[in-house]
């Protein structure tokens, strides 16, 4: 069998269409821009914009109205690169499918199975399409996605008569369903909206991204803070009525209030962080399916690992024999194998497991192709990680059995005490033990023992660097693994997961079944925990489902389990888990730093309006000077803050707790705190300045000292607990550059004649500009200072 050749696939490919569920239009790019508009922020700018164009000055208006414009571009552009790399990492988690193609095995991505196409399944594989059954070997499928039945239905090419109900074309494989056992081969009959599932699915719901809690708590924030600020707004209005000041004026200074209390760069933050820390996660071998587990990733406390392959290289070389003859126990062990052997006679495809055994074969002159042709196999009965054994019935009348020591002894016939006690023996050296026999009947009984085949699979070493790393987090690893209790247990104490204090029953599970792997998750979220768990065959979907954060492997893994997990690992390696886990941490810590740093601005902003509105003295600042604030001199340090690298300290703390707030406590009181320091300072500037110099001159004074102060405190922001030069001047050049660049633009401002008429502002003397650059530094030093104090008080801990 051949299949079809690949142009005429693609010639049908293109005939035919692709082989995808019609699914509802996406948002498309004009209703995404509009979308920025739809916002109770914007409406109250323009609302401002309208004030101000009716009090007549258009100035005013037209900038405001530009900002807004600006606003809603820059919030665009954003949001469509964010979409666009999350769609883009939507196909590189899309199901493949294994098809025949001008007689070689291809994996294609499913879209592109087109009718005509062979089919290879086998167990794990999600059915690509609705396809007639050529060859089948004990194959089962589970068709719940399409008849509800939870049990797997056994499938065979007998031939089904002509309409018969769904649930009884026992000939045919329909699209959406899963291989839970055997393998086939089958002729693609329908793809896309032409297969059974198409016909039931109709459209598809969008499959547009939720928001994750996060982005639903901030905007939760949002809300709040725009009710409390035209709270406030109304207030100042009725003040300002009772003492009788013109309509009109009194309007302004609401405007004004509002948008000084309003974080405009709110919404965008979280959405670039997580898009942006989903791509770093690309690079470092982690495909995220679904957006919320990035924030989960960070307060995960335990990781539940398998061994083979994740934390081990899964590379593996048989190291010991065990038995009166090598020859015939390899023999023997190579008659009983799945994988195939490279021509390099050390690597190959299919289980490791067997790649090692047919190597070692080799060496001793044991070719499977002769073997193959001299004794042809009659059936199967392939390895599956329940009964962890596996046979096969060849011409011979031979039938060949491997597996794990104690499930061969007990079907064996004699010399049960001395190969278990061998088998401890190599295990305790953590190799991982086979035991190998050969039977007279085709049912596994009554088995003659040849022997043991040991083989080493070394850890990764950046696995244990990554155990080590996971620890100092405060994140438990669980080794998870199929192998004996004394090989996983020789390896986890290798690799640190298992030290002195530790008890062996929690962290090394042995001999696991992937039942047991619901069970082990369902005890520890029993007691609190957030476990994230890994998982590859295809009976781990359950297992992956229960776990706050279910982890497939994208080379080893079935597409049952992709299809199940949160996240796919691309390299299969333990080290990318614990490197996502503080990607997860940084993403939050940076959302957390950008908040606060945006929300110390506004409460700033908004003290030094209310005490100037109370005091009765004109308003230092003009909307556009907070608009200008709040949308260029903090906006653009808010987006590279929400970049920054990762701290090194996030993996020195414990996790998250899941439902600590952003704004917590300890937040609020540094707002409320550093907001007053802000505030206290560009007041005492313009307070001063105002009965010697002109109004436009001190609030020009005020203006600048204002945006130098939150320049320089976005460097203080980095961390609550480093010092700013401890975090590196130059570790995000981004942050750098846009503080630069906007400490030039806001100097050119009161420079630049234009510019200077329409802000309302003057040029400063070189003396006038050295003070407040001086006493926009003081909120910043005295945030360096109070984590200085914060450190010293508790012991120097944080050095
Ligand atoms: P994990 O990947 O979860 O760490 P594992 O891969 O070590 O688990 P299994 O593959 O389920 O675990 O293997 C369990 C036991 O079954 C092994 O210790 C070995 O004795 C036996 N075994 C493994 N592979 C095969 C195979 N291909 N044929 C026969 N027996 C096998």
């Amino acid at each position: 069998m051949t299949g079809l050749s690949t142009d005429e696939a693609a010639r049908r490919l293109a005939a035919n269409g692709r082989n995808e569920l019609a699914q509802a239009e996406a948002k498309s790019p004009v209703w995404l821009l509009l979308g920025q508009f739809n916002s109770p922020v914007i409406w109250l700018l323009l609302g401002a914009c309208a004030v101000s164009a009716v009090l007549r000055e258009v100035a005013d208006a037209v900038a405001i109205g530009t900002i807004v414009v600006i606003n809603g571009v820059v919030g665009f552009l954003q949001e469509y690169r964010a979409e666009r790399s999350l769609k883009a990492l939507q196909s590189m988690t899309a199901p493949r499918a294994r098809v025949l193609r001008g007689g070689a095995l291809q994996v294609v991505p499913a879209a592109e199975v087109v009718v005509g196409d062979v089919l290879a399944l086998e167990a794990g594989d999600l059915v690509a399409a609705d396809a007639h059954l050529l060859e089948a070997h004990a194959l089962k499928v589970a068709e719940a996605a399409l008849t509800g039945e939870s049990e797997a239905v056994d499938k065979s090419t007998d031939p089904v008569p002509e309409g018969a109900p769904l649930a009884e074309r026992h000939d045919q494989v329909f699209m959406g369903t899963a291989v839970a056992t055997g393998v086939a081969q089958a002729e693609v009959t329908g793809t896309g909206m032409q297969t059974e599932l198409g016909r039931i699915a109709h459209l598809l719901a969008n499959t547009q991204s939720q928001a994750t809690p996060l982005q639903a708590r901030l905007a939760s924030l949002g809300r709040v803070l725009l009710l409390l600020c035209l709270g406030i707004v109304a207030v100042v209005v009725a003040l300002g009525l009772w003492h009788g000041l013109p309509l009109l004026e009194v309007l302004l200074s609401g405007v004004s209030l509002a948008v000084a209390a309003v974080p405009e760069g709110l919404p965008a933050v979280v959405t670039i962080a997580l898009a942006l820390g989903v791509q770093r996660m690309v690079q470092r071998n982690v495909l995220v399916r679904r957006l919320h587990s990035v924030e989960t990733l960070g307060s995960a406390t335990v990781v539940c690992t398998d061994k083979t392959g994740t934390l081990t290289t899964g590379q593996m070389a048989v190291r010991e024999l065990w038995g009166p003859d090598h020859q015939v126990l390899l023999d023997a062990a190579a008659a009983c194998c799945d994988a195939e052997l490279g021509p390099d006679g050390r690597t190959g495809v299919g289980d490791p497991t067997e790649v090692a055994i047919l190597a070692a074969a080799a060496q001793h002159g044991i070719a499977r192709a002769a073997l193959e042709a001299e004794r042809p196999r009659v059936e199967v009965t392939p390895f599956d990680s329940v009964r962890k054994c596996m046979s096969v019935w060849r011409a011979d009348q031979v039938l060949y059995v491997k597996g794990a020591p104690e499930v061969i002894v007990a079907l064996g016939t004699s010399g049960t005490d001395k190969v278990l006690a061998a088998a401890e023996q190599f295990a305790a050296r953590g190799l991982r033990v086979l035991a190998v026999a050969r039977g007279r009947t085709r049912d596994e009984k009554d088995l003659e023992v040849l022997g043991l085949v040991a083989m080493a699979d070394p850890p990764r070493s950046e696995a244990i660097a990554a155990v080590a790393a996971a620890r100092q987090a405060g994140i438990t690893t669980v080794m998870i693994t199929g192998d004996s209790l004394k090989t996983a247990t020789a390896i986890a104490r290798e690799m640190g997961i298992l030290q002195l204090r530790d008890d062996p029953a929690t962290v090394v599970h042995a001999r696991a079944s992937p039942e047991d792997k619901l069970r082990i998750v369902k005890e520890w979220k029993s007691q609190g925990a957030i476990v994230a768990m890994t998982g590859d065959g295809v009976n781990d979907a359950p297992a992956l489902r229960e776990a706050h954060i279910g982890i497939a492997m994208g080379r080893g893994g079935t597409e049952v389990t992709r299809e199940a997990s949160d996240m796919v690992l691309t390299d299969d390696n333990f080290a990318s888990i614990i490197a996502a886990v503080a990607e997860g941490r940084a993403i939050f810590a940076n959302i957390r730093k950008t908040v606060l740093y945006l929300l110390i601005g506004n409460f700033g902003e908004l003290l030094v309006m209310l005490a100037t509105s109370v005091m009765g003295v004109p308003l230092p600042l003009l909307p556009l000077h907070l608009l200008w604030v709040n949308l260029v001199t903090d906006g653009l340090p808010a987006l590279a803050l929400v970049v920054d690298p990762p701290d090194g300290d996030v993996m020195k703390a414990r996790p998250r707790p899941p439902d600590e707030p952003l704004i917590g406590r300890r937040e609020w009181v540094a707002i409320t705190l550093t907001g007053l320091v802000e505030a206290g300072t560009v007041l005492a500037v313009y307070l001063l300045a105002l009965p010697a110099v002109p109004l436009d001159k001190a609030r020009t004074l005020a203006f600048t000292t204002l945006v130098f102060a939150e320049l320089f405190r976005a460097f203080a922001a980095r961390s609550p607990t480093r010092l700013f030069w401890e975090t590196g001047v130059f570790s995000n050049l981004k942050l750098l550059g846009v503080i630069v660049l906007s400490m030039a633009v806001q100097l050119g401002l009161c420079f630049v004649p234009a510019t200077e008429a329409l802000f309302g502002v003057t040029t400063l003397t070189p003396l006038e500009l050295l003070h407040t650059v001086g006493a926009s530094l003081i909120p910043t030093t005295l945030l360096e200072l109070s984590k200085l104090v914060r450190r010293l008080w508790s012991g120097g801990r944080a050095a």
